[in-house]
Order: C-alpha cells, then structure tokens, then sequence
C-alpha cells in the first residue's frame, strides 16, 4: 500500500482538482474542494486545460467555493513557446506529448500532493514525481474531457 507524502517542510497539504469532468461533473468533489479549502492547513489549486478567462470565472464562481491559485495547460504552452498552441472552434490544442505533460509538470513544480482529473493520458507522467494522480473515472470523459489517443482501445 503506498503512502501518500504532505509537505512537511511547511505543513501545507495542496490538492488540485480538474474542472471538466470533475468539479462540473461531482457535487461530492466541490464539497471535498470547498471543505478543504476552509480548512487550515490545506491549499485547493484548479488544473485545467482552460484559460482563466471569463467564462471560466464565471463557472468557478458559480460553485461557490474558495480556492487558492489556478493553473491552465493552455497559458503554461503559451508562455513556454506561443507557437505551440493551435486554435481550432475556439478551442486550444497543442502536441500531445506536450499538452498530456503539462499537468505533472504544474503539480512538480507546485508541489501539489494530489490531483484529481479525469483524463486518462495524464495519469503516465505522475510516476516519477511526489504528486499522488487519482484517476476519477466518468462514463462523459470522451465527450468532456480530452482525447487520449494512447489510450483509446
Ligand atoms: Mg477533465
């Protein structure tokens, strides 16, 4: 059985939650969201593929929860090389190798201890860091979330 590790350097624990296919998904995770985030010790951040633009403003605020800091796939490519990113229907895209790498490499670099997501082809990139990646599996994440073609079978 493996043992999950808080950061103890400053006593901080930091879960991180998907929207699409999570917090817009489960009632039972914005409770575990918001309950966490009022408690002491606990950091909650948002992970999504998304920008931070109005619209997802207006979704967050709509679950009536705190959190702490939020991070998108999309910005951290744009930041890193602005060429990488296609836009297709108002949609971004990006390599997959890139795209389905970029969660470990927030969670890393945040020290997130447990990201809750639903896409399977982010799950690989976790087994060499300290943040614990919880699968939440959905029937809706083929429709919601994004297309893993490695692990379409
Ligand atoms: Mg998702």
């Amino acid at each position: 059985m493996e043992t999950l590790t808080l950061d103890r350097e400053n006593n901080m624990s930091i879960l991180a939650f998907d929207v699409h296919g999570v917090l817009d998904t489960y009632s039972e995770f914005r409770s575990i969201a918001y309950n966490a985030a009022i408690s002491k010790g606990v950091s909650v951040y948002i992970i999504s593929g998304s920008l931070f633009n109005t619209e997802m403003q207006e979704e967050l605020s709509s679950y009536n929860f705190y959190y702490d800091k939020y991070f998108s796939i999309t910005q951290e490519i744009l930041d890193y090389n602005p060429d990488l990113v296609t836009w297709k229907d108002g949609k971004p895209y990006a390599p997959d190798h890139i795209w389905d790498k970029m969660k470990s490499v927030i969670c890393e670099r945040e020290k997130v201890n447990i990201l809750f997501d639903d896409s399977p082809c982010y799950g690989k990139y976790f087994k060499d860091i300290s943040t614990t990646y919880v699968e939440v599996q959905n029937s809706h994440w083929k429709e919601s979330g994004r297309i893993c073609k490695s692990n379409i079978s």
